[in-house]
């Protein structure tokens, strides 16, 4: 593999990707296959800090729709990401890779609370450090975790593994002239109501500086080709670097 373009990353999963082709929770196997992808980006010689979301358990949306209480949905929805951080410690930790949790929600019989100098750390003694239960707070998503924690851990990019390869500019799952970005701004993200995170988590990283490299994590070898620059993604930066963006079947380059 060719040396890789950043030393830290944060690595942002959905909660979905956890859920492999289930239609709800957690498939260990599947998890055990993105491990594999983490250890072998860590074998790069990346420090690697990972936030995952709770999608596919459960959403404070979802229960705030069904009638519930926003906030207390939301606390459920955290603590479901706590739940996908320790079935990926396992998974981690079962491939050798030596890995803390910290939470946002104090649980001290789980896991550490968030203590980011600890966490630099545990960077610095090989440890991969997951972020668990986003930013702490309701109304916000692991989006905004992931780019908080991003810009507290100084990562040079903040990577969003889905299970597209990228942003278009309407969804390609129902329209097959989409058209994928190589590279698009902050801005336009924003201004757009593209659906790549949050606005919050955008604005976060644009404020900070840290590109944000949307790609599909359930590809195989995906993840380790995309922090070399060679994978399909599309990068949000300050300016976008190319109008030659991809129709269809994307294959552009960032
Ligand atoms: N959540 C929250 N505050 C946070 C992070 C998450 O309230 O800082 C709740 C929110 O209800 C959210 C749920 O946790 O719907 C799961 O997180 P998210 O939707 O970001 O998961 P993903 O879509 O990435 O699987």
């Amino acid at each position: 593999m060719t040396t890789p373009r950043y030393k830290r990353v944060m690595l942002k999963l959905s909660g979905e990707v956890l859920m492999g082709d289930r239609q709800f929770g957690i498939d260990p196997a599947f998890v055990a296959k993105l491990a594999r992808d983490v250890k072998a980006a860590k074998e790069t010689g990346l420090e690697i800090c990972l936030v995952i979301g709770g999608g596919n358990i459960f959403r404070g949306m979802a229960g705030a729709a069904a009638g519930m209480d926003r906030a207390q949905a939301d606390y459920m929805g955290m603590l479901a990401t706590v739940m996908n951080a320790l079935a990926m410690q396992n998974a981690l930790e079962q491939l050798g890779v030596h890995t803390r949790v910290q939470s946002a929600i104090q649980m001290d019989q789980v896991c550490e609370p968030v203590i980011r100098r600890r966490a630099e750390r545990h960077l610095e003694k090989d440890r991969v450090v997951i972020f668990a239960a986003g930013v702490g707070s309701p109304y916000f998503t692991t989006d905004s975790g992931a780019a908080l924690r991003a810009a507290e851990m100084k990562c040079d990019a903040l990577f969003k593994g889905t299970s597209v390869d990228g942003v278009y500019d309407s969804d390609p799952k129902t329209n097959p002239d989409a058209v994928r970005y190589d590279s698009i701004s902050y801005d336009q993200v924003l201004g757009d109501n593209l659906k790549v995170m949050d606005a919050a988590a955008i604005a976060l990283c644009r404020d900070n500086g840290i590109p944000i490299v949307v790609f599909n994590i359930r590809e195989d070898g995906n993840l380790a080709r995309v922090l070399t620059g060679e994978g399909v993604s599309t990068v949000v930066v300050p300016k976008a670097k190319t109008t030659e963006n991809t129709k269809g079947q994307a294959h552009g380059r960032v």
